[in-house]
């Protein structure tokens, strides 16, 4: 079997078997390779463990993005860049080919907290703050309005003319 490289630092990657699942992790980056499904596997066998595999293998280097392409430690063929969940500001590192995933060190636990968040409500956070200021708002606008329908009554009354009787 071929070695596999990582896709950053090019140094060959380094098998590490977790709920019997072999993953491929860098020595020096710490970065992840996910073959096909192993992600959604793991994550199913224990929802806890993508943050735990993250602190688990610590990078020797600094984070860098290299100059070159970024290439599949199995194909050898270009890894296309995506979004996490299509609107996370997560990016990670797919094969076309095979279907495996490259996760950055630091990026699972993000990963993690992003499907926290989704799971935890149904509206995000700055939309509910919306709703409730919207409400206190409403409120605000209605005892104004209450407050102007006297006033104006009032004035209504003084303004009205005398009859002379
Ligand atoms: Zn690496
Ligand atoms: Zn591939």
């Amino acid at each position: 079997m071929r070695e596999r490289l990582c896709p950053v630092c090019q140094v060959a990657l380094v098998p590490q078997t977790h709920l019997g699942i072999t993953i491929d992790v860098c020595p020096t980056c710490a970065g992840i390779w996910f073959d096909a499904d192993e992600l959604t596997r793991l994550h199913n066998l224990d929802p806890e463990i993508l943050p735990r595999l993250d602190h688990q293998y610590q990078p020797l280097v600094e984070r860098y993005d290299p100059p070159w392409e970024r290439l599949c430690p199995v194909c050898r063929e270009p890894l296309y860049r995506y979004n996490y969940l299509y609107t996370s500001p997560i990016v990670l590192d797919a094969c076309d080919k095979c279907g495996g995933t490259w996760v950055d060190n630091g990026e699972l636990e993000k990963m993690e907290q992003v499907l926290r968040d989704a799971k935890a409500m149904e509206i995000p956070p700055e939309a509910k703050a919306q709703v409730e200021l919207a409400k206190i708002e409403a409120e605000h606008k209605e005892e104004v309005a209450r407050k102007e329908f006297w006033l104006g009554l009032f004035n209504f009354m003084r303004a009205r003319p005398r009859f002379p009787f």
